[in-house]
């Protein structure tokens, strides 16, 4: 091109470098990253020219956060992209002697981008739940990488769905590195597809609320420093004289330390059903003078009748009764939490019936509340 080419050639040869860097391969068509639709569009190429970095990185983490998946997931997907979990080989370059063959397969080196797409496991459960052709691997790429790509064409109920995938597989490759627990690909795609099913209802609660407040309730957090949390649950039924009730107790650190379940005599409306969860809940708890414990419930009215005056219902005398035993308690928060933050104390209260008494566990929890714990875990 000589000494001084025109301009119109050095612009041609420099857009030539920027649709490179705006595109990935893709089976064979081409993906221009920088569009939400992986559309090319010339605007996007002279933001580049502009200077105007590539901003598919910052383009990725707003999906993600946008995506509003919860707080774990999130968390696990950024650890992940920025590649900083800890893979055997991200251990061996910190010079701990290990092996780096991944655990599960023993075909390739343990990476992020192995155990989260590429591995034999990774693999069939995107087959299962339809994704297989979303998510592409190109050998070599960064989890950055993938998720760019993916995230370019994908819905973002897909998208949602490859993030709790992605949590759901490092779940299970910590079980089975740590505890040699194995999950099957039927186990993990069913917790999968629960965390995307609580995604979806969330979003629903956030588009009729308008305005997201209730965000934080939406997902069970651990208590503060100090504080057990006990989650509280009733199930009735119809031609039943008993009710069943059902707690879970877990620390600061989200750690299973106690459940209970049994069914109470009472009338089965839900509101003194509500009511008789908590009241049998104070009233195992109280024994414990265990200093400061916060009670959750997913029913409201029950919660806010705590808070309030009283009459003279069956429901207010129980109302009435737990505001006697809360006494017992040195410093004691009753609190609202949604429906999806209460899982665990949910599937107790409804075992209840299918037991021949009450039950209680002690630091091992059943195996029925185990994948909720899990899923509920922090
Ligand atoms: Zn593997």
């Amino acid at each position: 091109m000589g000494n001084n080419p025109s301009y119109v050639w050095r612009s041609i040869i420099e857009t030539q470098g920027v649709i490179k860097q705006g595109c990935r391969k893709k089976i064979d068509s081409w993906y221009w990253l920088l569009e939400d639709k992986g559309q090319f569009s010339v605007r996007s190429c002279y933001r580049i020219l502009r200077g105007e970095e590539v901003c598919v990185d910052r383009m990725l983490w707003k999906k993600i956060w946008k995506l509003q998946l919860p707080g774990k997931v999130i968390n696990l997907v950024w650890r992940a992209a920025r590649n900083v979990l800890p893979t055997t080989v991200a251990l061996q370059g910190k010079q701990v002697n290990i092996d780096v063959n991944c655990e599960w397969c023993k075909g390739a080196a343990e990476t992020a981008v192995h155990v989260l797409f590429e591995c034999s496991f990774a693999r069939e459960i995107r087959e299962t739940v339809g994704l297989y052709s979303r998510v592409l691997t190109g050998g070599n790429d960064s989890v950055k990488e993938v998720l760019k790509q993916a995230f370019t064409t994908a819905t973002n109920e897909q998208c949602a769905l490859i993030g709790v995938i992605c949590w759901c597989l490092w779940f299970r490759r910590n079980k089975w590195v740590w505890e040699k627990i194995n999950s099957s690909v039927f186990g993990i795609k069913s917790m999968a597809l629960n965390m995307l099913q609580e995604w979806k209802k969330a979003q629903e609660e956030t588009c009729k609320s308008g305005t997201g407040v209730h965000v934080h309730t939406r997902q069970w957090c651990p208590p503060p420093e100090g504080w057990i949390k006990i989650n509280i649950d009733a199930s009735c039924r119809q031609d039943s004289e008993y009710v069943g009730v059902g707690c879970v107790v877990r620390n600061e650190r989200g750690e299973f330390l106690r459940a209970r379940t049994t069914l109470v005599q009472g009338r089965s409306y839900a509101r003194e059903a509500e009511a008789l969860s908590l009241k049998e809940a104070l009233s195992w708890v109280k024994t414990w003078r265990t200093q400061k414990c916060i009670f959750e419930s997913d029913a409201k009215l029950l919660v806010d009748a705590i808070h309030a005056g009283h009459s003279n219902s069956t429901f207010d005398t129980i109302v009435e009764d737990c505001r006697e035993l809360i006494k017992h308690f040195r410093e004691v928060l009753v609190m609202f939490v949604l429906r999806s933050a209460n899982n665990v104390a949910h599937s107790l209260a409804q075992a209840a019936y299918s037991m021949s008494g009450p039950q209680e566990w002690y630091h091992t929890a059943p195996d029925f509340i185990l994948c909720n714990l899990a899923l509920e875990g922090i």
